[in-house]
């Protein structure tokens, strides 16, 4: 994190001066000898500061107030370099005088300096630093440094700690000292002092009357603000770092009561447009149900229910349709397609890739078409002529169930009578390419929407995120699957890995080879993957290894994936281009080479690329090792489990909200205080909070929504 760039922060430190009485003098004489150049650009820096302020989204007053330490560190204690020798490894704070200042050359240039107390020396390394450094840190000068102490080549040292220059018995600060998170070019003393003006200026005002924060149990607004900026001496320091003091508490509910209020908002704002009711469950869906060749799950059952009943209303459905890998969501897609076109209406259905783009269109065609369904395919790569004539069908409404990826919502596409939207693998797509497909509705309507998410989101995540969705979960299986048997192999033993993939193909399975994943270069993971398809096709020239990646062209593509499946090869080297919907039931094995490098639902979803069919599946993670102790436990998670929430939940602990959703879904409405896992119930105090303002207190909800929000609402609202 930029705020953690020690280095910067040293720099940027108050001179000498600042710190002693004497050398106050000496800046004293040096700023009246360049003051004429300080004013001439003051102002000038101070809209430079102010820019960089604007950049962390620092503008408003409030918007200071509520940039909130980050974490706090304890510069109340000096510890003797003796005692800290013996705390290795923790973030101590030592004070001496330099004995030694170099700048020594092994193994590169880096700024050596000793310092020593009464008790014993440590070495401060420096590998980044200025000119200006080498000068200040002279020998004799006495300085307070803290960092992690470590046992180094000399004896105890530290490498880029934090350090200010003092005089002897300059008092300690005896409260804990707010870090802020920051960017280049803004040290922490600047928004300390922003910070801290701001505080002054605020007309403080609760957005939450006394009587409901005392029935809340809650602190108030300013005094949880000032408490979290400057902790008095005598705070519980633990409670303050963990996040647990009722300060943060306040401050949590506050975010989390802004989020619900913004979902719920915009939830009702959707809801006031409507939609065209699709009550008719006709001779479509019911000769659909009657061919399938196998009977729907009783999950299948329960959510294609609550997606009919959605259906009959005038209002547009906003369902997150959830199931693992494998549940058989496709099919309920379909039926709910069927629906919107036994109605008259047309039906919608957008995929991340055109892969799996072309996967849906082929198999929802076979079942569909033979019923008398007229379909259109639209992807970005279609040439000019085939686009038109998709155009063209689809603008007529003779094309009743378009399929294809993002080119759907392009301003070009113009729907006849548009009335479900299903998106598949919706946290692939941004909130606003979703509901870009919403507007293509008649005016002044809605399509009712489907979202189907196989990165099962956890019940807390669920409720936060997608507070304007209703939920439907199938948490069941298929009968008759095989749970798949996942291990985990050090990568050394590639040649055990490829007889067995080997062996597999001769008893007429298929095989899937992943490459691992490069995320620094596009480049290297292709030439990773070409170079695993020569080398697999070479160690097994006896049968067809095929080879799929992001670059090919969609004809090329689609080539070797029909190849695949129609079993003319029977290994597929691939990228993680397979990752989602790819569904090739003969394939029972599967080899994911570095799987440490993946994220754990990713490695679910590449899993659950087999055991689709009867035959028992197997998935082998290679690693290259040495492994540490997060990447040890993430694999065996991956071995233990074949339950996808549970997958999820792991994975978010592990990775943290941010990561687990993805940039892109969480965007600027990611919760910054609240931590999902162990602030739950202050969720629910929200979520209740948030339902009765909106009923009855619509002044507080646009007070609360400005001050925690402000403009950034528009971007939950698109
Ligand atoms: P996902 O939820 O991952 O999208 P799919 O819809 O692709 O899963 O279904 C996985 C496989 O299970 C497909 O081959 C599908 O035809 C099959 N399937 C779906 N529902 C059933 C069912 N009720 N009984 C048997 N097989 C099913
Ligand atoms: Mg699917």
């Amino acid at each position: 994190m930029a705020a953690e760039d020690q280095n910067a922060c040293a720099e940027t430190l108050p001179p000498p001066a600042a710190a002693t009485g004497s050398s106050r003098k000496k800046a004293a004489v040096k700023t009246a000898a360049n003051q004429h150049d300080t004013k001439s650009t003051a102002k000038n820096n101070t809209s430079k500061a102010s820019e960089k302020l604007a950049r962390l989204g620092l503008r408003k007053d409030m918007d200071f107030a509520l940039h909130l330490p980050m974490r706090y560190e304890d510069e109340t204690v000096v510890t003797s370099m003796h005692d800290a020798g013996f705390r290795g490894g923790s973030n101590v704070q030592i004070e001496g005088v330099i004995t030694e200042s170099d700048v020594q050359y092994r193994p590169r240039r880096q700024l050596v300096v000793t310092i020593a107390d009464d008790s014993g020396q440590v070495v401060l390394r420096f590998l980044n630093f200025y000119g200006s450094q080498i000068k200040q840190l002279a020998v004799g000068i006495r300085i307070r440094a803290r960092g992690e102490l470590r046992h180094g080549f000399l004896g105890a040292e530290m490498v880029h700690p934090t350090y200010k220059i003092v005089v002897e018995g300059a008092p300690l600060p005896t409260v804990l000292t707010p870090v802020y998170h920051s960017a280049e070019g803004v040290p922490q003393a600047l928004l300390r002092k922003a910070i801290s003006n701001a505080l002054l200026r605020i007309q403080w005002r609760d957005t939450l009357s006394a009587s409901r924060l005392a029935a809340l149990g809650l602190q108030s607004f300013e005094a949880s603000v000032r408490t979290l900026h400057n902790p008095p001496p005598d705070i519980d320091q633990h409670s303050l770092i963990e996040r647990e003091h009722p300060a943060w508490e306040r401050m949590k509910f506050d975010e989390l009561l802004a989020q619900q209020l913004s979902l719920k908002r915009a939830q009702i704002t959707r809801r006031s447009k409507g939609a065209s009711a699709l009550p008719i469950v006709g001779e479509l869906s019911n000769a659909f149900l009657l061919n399938l060749p196998f009977s729907l799950t009783g999950a299948q059952e329960k959510v294609l229910a609550e997606i009919r009943a959605d259906l009959r209303e005038q209002f547009p459905m906003q369902r997150l349709l959830q199931g693992d890998v494998g549940s058989g969501k496709t099919i309920v897609a379909a039926l709910a397609a069927a629906q919107a076109i036994d109605n008259g209406f047309q039906a919608a259905m957008m995929a991340p890739t055109e892969i799996l783009a072309e996967q849906h269109f082929k198999k929802i065609a076979t079942w569909l078409e033979p019923l008398g369904v007229k379909t259109a395919w639209l992807t970005g790569s279609l040439k000019k002529k085939e686009k038109d004539l998709a155009n063209a069908l689809i603008s007529s409404g003779e094309a009743q169930l378009v399929i294809g990826t993002h080119a759907l919502i392009q301003d070009s596409v113009q729907f006849k009578k548009l009335g479900l939207v299903i998106v598949d693998e919706q946290h692939r797509f941004g909130v606003s390419q979703r509901l870009n497909l919403a507007n293509k509705a008649e005016a002044g309507k809605v399509p009712h929407q489907l979202m189907m998410s196989a990165t099962p989101i956890p019940r807390t995540l669920a409720m936060t995120y997608f507070a304007d969705l209703e939920v439907s979960v199938i948490d069941e299986l298929p009968p008759g699957r095989t749970p798949i048997v996942t291990r985990v192999i050090d990568q050394n033993r590639r040649e055990e890995v490829i007889a067995r993939v080997h062996a597999a193909t001769q008893e007429g399975k298929q095989v899937y080879w992943v490459c691992p994943l490069i995320e620094e270069s596009e480049t290297l993971q292709l030439q990773t993957a070409t170079d695993t398809h020569a080398m697999l096709a070479a160690a097994l020239p006896d049968i067809q290894v095929g080879l799929v990646h992001g670059r090919l062209k969609p004809a090329e593509k689609q080539a070797v994936m029909e190849d695949f499946i129609q079993h003319r090869s029977q290994l597929l080297v691939a990228t993680t281009v397979i990752e989602v919907g790819v569904d090739v039931p003969n394939a029972s094995l599967m080899v994911i080479e570095h799987a440490e490098r993946f994220g754990l639902s990713q490695l679910h979803q590449l899993r659950g690329r087999v055991g689709r069919g009867a035959a028992a599946s197997a998935c082998l993670l290679l690693y290259q090792g040495p492994l540490g102790g997060t990447a040890r436990q993430r694999l065996a998670i991956m071995r233990e489990s074949n339950d996808g929430f549970e997958i999820a939940r792991k994975d978010l602990e592990l990775r943290g909200p941010g990561e687990f959703l993805g940039a892109r879904q969480s965007g600027e409405a990611m919760l910054r205080f609240a931590n999902l896992d162990t602030d739950q119930w202050l969720v629910e105090k929200a979520r209740n909070l948030a339902c009765e303002l909106l009923s009855n207190d619509p002044l507080t909800v646009a007070a609360h929504l400005e001050r925690w929000l402000g403009n950034r609402e528009e971007f939950l609202r698109v």
